[in-house]
């Protein structure tokens, strides 16, 4: 069974990630989603488990994408959840140039076990980014190009409390 690791903040989930969890459904058994806990982000607009929930109610009725949430390296996630390899989605040069270095960090640390397979995101989708999306959303723009229906209504219900 092919099973593949999609690691992110996903502080939301927008249409770029959900191209990309897609396409990654279609070519492997099964994708794992992990939600990376990072200390450094703090400014962040949902917790972790937040993020996590949002991610399992778009997908509840697809069987082969799995949701969980981790403070470990992506190479550990992988290891747990026994993925050979992990995704990542390629938006530009300075995204390419991010992973270029990252998929050698996490080859080297995991001894060659876990490589990284890039996927690119549909045109439409392919210039959305969770901060993006917020920043817009904070000007009170309609935000639902770029969000799915279940999120943008978490974000307004953020917004009221
Ligand atoms: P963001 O940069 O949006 O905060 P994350 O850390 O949540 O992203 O991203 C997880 C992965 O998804 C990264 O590989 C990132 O490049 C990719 N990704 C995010 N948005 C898109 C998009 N619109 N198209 C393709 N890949 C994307």
């Amino acid at each position: 069974m092919s099973k593949v690791l999609y690691p992110g903040s996903f502080d939301p989930i927008t249409r770029g990630h959900m191209n990309i969890i897609e396409q990654a459904s279609v070519l492997f058994d099964e994708v794992v989603v992990a939600v990376l806990c990072n200390p450094n982000k703090r400014n962040s607009m949902f917790s972790v488990e937040e993020r996590v929930d949002m991610i399992q109610q778009l997908y509840s009725s697809v069987d082969n994408i799995k949701v969980v949430s981790s403070s470990l390296a992506a190479v550990d996630i992988a290891a747990l959840y026994d993925c050979k390899a992990i995704v990542r989605g390629l938006r530009s040069f300075t995204d390419f140039d991010y992973e270029v270095g990252m998929q050698q960090i996490n080859k080297e640390i995991s001894n060659g076990a876990v490589n990284t397979v890039c996927l690119f995101a549909d045109k439409e989708y392919q210039f959305i980014s969770s901060s993006m999306v917020k920043e817009v959303f904070s000007l009170g723009k309609d935000i639902l190009s770029y969000v799915d229906p279940i999120v943008q209504k978490k974000m307004y219900l953020k917004k009221k409390h």
